[in-house]
């Protein structure tokens, strides 16, 4: 029988709380929680970790200026040890590694996790190595995001990888795996047996891209709607975070299928640039023309098109950005959307890992501005643009230091 061996605490925030009932769950399923003390914290402070705890972080690039000085806080804490995966670890372990964990994984947290705790309780003593990769998972079944662990059920995931190419993303390249039907029958019974139902999404990367076996897009989408929708569901979501879609695949017959289970009136396509030259140097995989049929469309069918674009790519030239201007404003006049602005972020793993944005100039700044005062877009890439700042100034850091 195996002892009770340490704490493991997960260090929750805005950024990991959707994945941490996932790995939950992975460890529920190998019996892993009478081994490890385990719990979920929010606002983790070294104080409030007990001696020799285990801390698990999971965490996108977004946050590794906050991640690697948390690392620094916990490490003046003698006796505990620091796991990392997430997002970021996965796209760059090594780089993790030296911001001070003991361990890192690089792949996916359901099975990497429980493999490695298991070793650990079966051993009792802590690893030499120190990265640990795992091949993808090819079975969302494997993965549910619900434990007796945690009360917190977040949306369910239906798809994972999505077969583009998008230079700028995590996801790219990644071949696409989709959930079946029965294992969102057993999500579903879970969320009214905890009595759950006022709101329910999805997260997929491209909500028009979810397939089932044997059936079209439009067919598998009814079907995980419809019955959604019979468990009692008040405002059921799709084609908005987190599951907005690719241009290219906004069809009339899925936005019927929406329209008719769903309570949002708002569709979010990811549009990316205004400009032809950029789609295609970032590997779209779609055109202009795409973006505004799809605005078309949605207009057609009763929605509100919200587009998102990405301004500041590397080599983004500042014509570039005038015609994404351009096209953001024909696209609130013409089609009456909201265009969220988003400012490029260097992630790890993608080819634009560690590259610098393009600069803005004054006066695109004041463009913009126009843009967000005649109420056609946002300002979200303001805060982007610190961001995106903050994550090269700490990885030119740590190579400096390194
Ligand atoms: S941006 Fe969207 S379409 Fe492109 S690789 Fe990422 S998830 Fe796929």
């Amino acid at each position: 029988m195996r002892k009770q061996l340490k704490s493991l605490i997960f260090n929750r925030n805005p950024g990991n709380r959707f994945s941490i009932p996932v790995l939950l769950s992975s460890i529920e399923k190998r019996g892993l929680e009478k081994s490890f003390s385990i719990r979920v914290a929010d606002d983790l402070c070294p104080d409030s970790v007990p001696d020799e705890a285990i801390v698990a972080f999971s965490f996108q690039t977004v946050h590794l200026p906050e991640v690697r000085a948390d690392v620094r806080r916990f490490r003046k804490k003698a006796g505990i040890r620091l796991i990392a995966g997430g997002p970021h670890a996965t796209g760059d372990p090594e780089n993790t590694l030296k911001l001070g964990f003991d361990a890192v994984f690089q792949g996916d947290g359901e099975i990497i996790l429980p493999d490695f705790l298991e070793t650990l309780a079966g051993s009792g003593k802590w690893p030499e190595k120190q990265i640990f990769r795992a091949d993808p998972l090819d079975d969302l079944e494997q993965s549910l995001p619900f434990s007796g662990m945690d009360p917190f059920i977040p949306p369910i995931e239906i798809m994972r990888g999505c077969g583009q190419a998008c230079r700028f993303c995590q996801t790219r390249g990644r071949k696409p795996v989709y959930r079946p039907m029965d294992s969102v029958r057993l999500y579903l019974k879970e969320i009214r047996r905890r009595n759950m139902l006022l709101r329910l999404g999805f997260i997929c990367p491209d909500g028009f891209g979810y397939k089932q076996e044997g059936l079209e897009t439009a067919e598998a989408v009814e079907m995980l709607l419809a019955e959604s929708r019979s468990m009692g569901i008040r405002f059921l979501e799709y084609g908005i975070f987190p599951s907005e879609v690719r241009p290219n695949h906004v069809t009339p017959q899925l936005l019927a299928v929406v329209r008719e289970y769903c309570s949002n009136r708002k569709i979010t396509v990811g549009a990316q640039s205004g400009s032809e030259r950029v789609l295609r140097q970032v590997c779209r995989g779609h055109g202009r023309e795409s973006i505004e049929k799809a605005a078309g469309l949605i207009r057609e069918a009763g929605f509100k098109p919200q587009l998102d674009f990405i301004i500041g790519f590397p080599g983004e030239t500042e014509d570039d950005r005038l015609e994404t201007l351009e096209f953001m404003r024909r696209m609130g006049t013409r089609y009456g959307a909201w265009n969220q602005v988003h400012y490029f972020l260097p992630l790890s793993g993608t080819p634009y890992y560690g590259m610098k944005p393009s600069a803005i100039s004054a006066s695109t700044v004041r463009k913009l501005d126009r843009l967000a005062s005649a109420g056609l877009a946002n300002d979200w890439w303001k805060k982007g643009l610190v961001l995106s700042r903050k994550i090269v100034e700490t990885l030119e850091e740590m190579e400096r230091n390194e």
